[in-house]
């Protein structure tokens, strides 16, 4: 505490500062001369106020042209198939369990031969929806900032290192190279 800053997320009970510092603000109250958040939120400063603004409970409903963050849980034929965790764009909770599936035609721009080539099971990808059926939605990965954000080498379980080549990750561990799809948001 007390390195208090814009946005921050708290819970309740956290101390945002002393009452000679701040003035409370909405969702805030004074305990012991600490002001502290009422609920569960992010830190909004303004001068010498500080509030909460209260965390938004209600689930996230996907929508095409979202960009989600999933896992790749099996690789069928023709279809990588992910378990969707999150939407880049909101931090609140999904409200389904949402799976995704990437076509091979849909990894990259140009022929892609077998999807093992830009998919493994356990890496971390970003996409975008490009339908959605139920709690079932089909995803794109062609954009440079989508494909794979973070993987393990296939066989020490490490995680491998981006190279000049982005359809090529490194393990250092094994001097050795892994195929994928690589997002420019590799997580290195
Ligand atoms: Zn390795």
């Amino acid at each position: 505490m007390m390195n208090i800053e814009q946005g921050d997320f708290v819970m309740p009970g956290d101390v945002l500062g002393v009452s000679e510092q701040y003035l409370p603000g909405d969702w805030t109250y004074e305990d012991g001369g600490y002001i502290k958040s009422a609920v569960i939120g992010n830190i909004s400063i303004n001068k010498r106020e500080i509030a909460i603004i209260p965390k938004t409970t209600t689930p996230l409903l996907l929508k095409v042209g979202d960009t989600i963050v999933g896992q790749i849980t099996d690789i069928k034929g023709q279809r990588a198939m992910v378990d969707i965790q999150a939407s880049i764009d909101s931090t609140r909770e999904l409200a389904l369990p949402y799976s995704g599936a990437i076509h091979i035609s849909q990894v990259k721009n140009g022929y892609l031969e077998k999807l093992t080539d830009a998919f493994r099971i356990g890496d971390i990808i970003e996409g975008k929806i490009i339908k959605i059926m139920g709690d079932n939605v089909d995803i794109n990965t062609e954009d440079p900032e989508n494909g794979v954000l973070k993987a393990m080498c296939s066989r020490c379980r490490k995680f491998m290192v981006p190279t000049e080549d982005n359809n090529v990750l490194y393990c250092e561990p094994c001097n050795r190279k892994e195929k994928r799809k690589v997002s420019s948001n590799y997580d290195d």
